[in-house]
């Protein structure tokens, strides 16, 4: 799988891939003899949509519809497909949806949250869900509309776990324009920017990425137009946070996401330690950064989704990088990300499970960050879903 994003999963020795059609997943899934857990690959932008020894699901051949239905103002959307191809399709509707800081993610992105820079406003990608295609790890088919049945909200943040969704519907908004600002600001500002974005109104939301010694670079993101700001016409224009990694040689990586209160103060106690970590970081591709939710994200019950942190207000995210192959500095970097990890802890005490990490230690520790005491719930409806376990432990 040369052609993925993820180099790591690019990279890997997988046992094969699989691209089946509709027509023929239900039947590969009854009867699934092979290496478990089985992998999916939607977007391909995770470590685990291919691993060394597993098989993969590769959903981007045989699921890359796209149909809007402007009369229902709705979109279905294939799981092969990108959020990138999916926004730059609405737009040619006039019409969005609340996509992410990149148009490489694909389903995952929408199946496990979905957090951006118009969440304030727009809510999480998959509070937008209205109907949800696919089948369960067990091989039976479902189709499910938007409504309070465990199944529906276990799916809306845990359907790695339990499905594989192939098709999914979702409620769109219409296209408006948006302002951009951004620059870098010394690392040591964060906390007083952070306070400021968090008092500042609904329609704008600051994201920041650390990646450097002393320096952050922050991209903010409005409804309404500043006089320094650029005019974009939408998030299919969104310019890049990170910009272009500028070493050389092929990286392997980690992406641990947490979820925060607004906390501000707390941020510059923790500063001090922060910038510590930040100078002794492993490789240069080792970094820290972060996006702003809350308002509309905030008014959904925690008890409708699988999204349980409906509190949360930051989204830090830890990346561990290392050059491909070297098992020394993967483990200082892996080392690195857990000590920043509990460093913020104690302020963004969620996990956002974007990614998967059932090859690594802390997987049981980071589903429980991540669900709660819904944790035990999603085990019960696991074992009848996917009795055999055919998908990722929970
Ligand atoms: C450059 C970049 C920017 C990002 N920006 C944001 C952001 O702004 N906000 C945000 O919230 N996240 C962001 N993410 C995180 C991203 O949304 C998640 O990692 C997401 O899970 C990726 O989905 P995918 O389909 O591309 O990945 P894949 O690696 O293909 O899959 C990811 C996981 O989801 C599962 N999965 C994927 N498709 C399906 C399916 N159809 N059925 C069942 N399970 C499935 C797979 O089992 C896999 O473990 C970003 C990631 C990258 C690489």
């Amino acid at each position: 799988m040369a052609d993925l994003f993820n180099h790591q999963a690019a990279d890997a020795s997988v046992a094969g891939v699989l691209s089946p059609g509709p027509e023929d997943l239900s039947k590969l899934l009854r009867g699934w003899g092979g290496e478990k857990p089985l992998l999916v690959c939607g977007g391909g932008t995770t470590s685990r949509c291919a691993a060394t020894g597993l098989w993969t699901l590769d959903l981007r051949p045989g699921f890359d519809a796209k149909t809007v239905d402007p009369a229902m103002s709705s979109i279905r959307i294939g799981a092969g497909c990108r959020m990138g191809e999916v926004l730059d399709h609405l737009a040619s509707h006039r019409l969005t949806v609340p996509g992410g800081l990149s148009g490489w993610p694909g389903l995952g992105y929408v199946l496990t949250g979905g957090i951006g820079p118009l969440a304030r406003t727009q809510g999480l990608a998959v509070d937008r869900l209205l109907q949800i295609r696919g089948v369960w790890g067990s091989g039976d088919p479902f189709v499910l509309e938007r409504s309070d049945d465990r199944c529906w909200r276990a799916l809306c943040g845990a359907a790695p776990f339990l499905a594989v969704v192939t098709e999914v519907s979702l409620a769109t908004s219409p296209l408006c324009p948006l302002w951009i600002d951004q620059g870098l600001m010394p690392a040591a500002d964060l906390p007083q920017r952070m306070a400021l974005a968090e008092r500042a109104p609904e329609a704008e939301s600051l994201q920041w990425h650390w990646a450097d010694d002393e320096q952050v670079r922050w991209l903010a993101v409005a409804q309404q137009p500043s006089s320094s700001a650029v005019r974009i016409e939408g998030l299919h224009q969104l310019p890049s946070l990170a910009g272009a990694f500028s070493g050389s040689g092929r990286l392997h990586g980690e992406v641990i996401g947490l979820l925060g209160p607004a906390a501000a103060t707390a941020w510059s106690e923790v500063m001090p330690t922060l910038t510590r970590l930040m100078r002794l970081r492993p490789h240069p591709g080792c970094t820290l950064s972060a996006q702003q939710l809350g308002g509309a994200t905030a008014r959904v019950p925690p008890q409708a989704t699988a999204f349980v942190h409906r509190d949360a207000v930051w989204k830090p995210w830890i990346t561990a990088m290392w050059p491909a192959g070297d098992a020394i500095l993967r483990k200082r970097s892996l080392a690195w990300l857990e000590q920043l990890w509990a460093v913020l802890e104690p302020i963004c005490p969620g996990v956002h499970l974007a990614q998967l990490h059932h090859h690594l230690l802390w997987h049981r520790r980071e589903l429980r960050l991540a669900f709660g005491d819904r944790l035990e719930e999603l085990r019960d409806l696991k074992a009848r879903l996917d009795p055999n376990g055919n998908l990722p432990a929970l």
